[in-house]
């Protein structure tokens, strides 16, 4: 699912769970992903931790409502076109899958901003996560093919045997999942 490609407004993935509190970044509500999703994203939170780096979930599930909410925050912020360059309109956003997750850490003050990808928690995820099975949705340089600017802090579980060869195809992951498969 992408710019293209949306979800039906009624979607609401299955067996959706509370990440853990702990792991929520300080003064955040608790976020929902999917069962799968979230023990995986546990298991990469405290490799993180054990290599000396915290990182904390901003939000993880969105549902339809809560993301035609979010698009049009942006637009009143910045306007419809560049909005889309930030934000997804309601239906395509990865976030309503589920399996989707935003990180950050005390070094940018637990806001979702590019100086991220530069701190020692952002490159941990940019060269680690995909060995989780979390790879990067929208990465540097990649605007003209993925249709947002870069997000180092927004990470798509697919799998780990999936973002295994996501990582060795050196592609996007929107055109990864675009692969016709066997
Ligand atoms: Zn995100």
């Amino acid at each position: 699912m992408d710019k293209q490609h949306g979800l039906p407004s009624a979607y609401v993935p299955p067996d959706l769970v509370e990440i853990p509190p702990e792991w929520m970044a300080p003064g955040f509500p608790s976020q929902l992903l999917r069962k799968e999703a979230a023990e995986a994203l546990v298991v990469m939170l405290r490799a993180a931790r054990a290599e000396g780096h915290e990182l904390r979930v901003r939000s993880a599930y969105r549902s339809y409502e809560e993301q035609a909410t979010t698009f049009q925050y942006w637009i009143d912020q910045l306007g419809e076109e560049e909005a889309r360059r930030v934000s997804a309109p309601p239906g395509h956003s990865e976030h309503q899958l589920g399996t989707t997750v935003d990180l950050t850490s005390a070094s940018v003050g637990w806001q979702l901003e590019q100086p991220f990808g530069q701190t020692p928690e952002g490159q941990w995820l940019a060269a680690h996560a995909h060995e989780y099975g979390f790879p990067l949705s929208y990465p540097q340089g990649a605007e003209e093919i993925t249709g947002y600017t870069y997000e180092p802090w927004h990470f798509r579980y697919i799998g780990r045997d999936q973002a295994a060869s996501w990582a060795q195809s050196g592609l996007t992951l929107i055109e990864f999942l675009k692969e016709p498969t066997d």
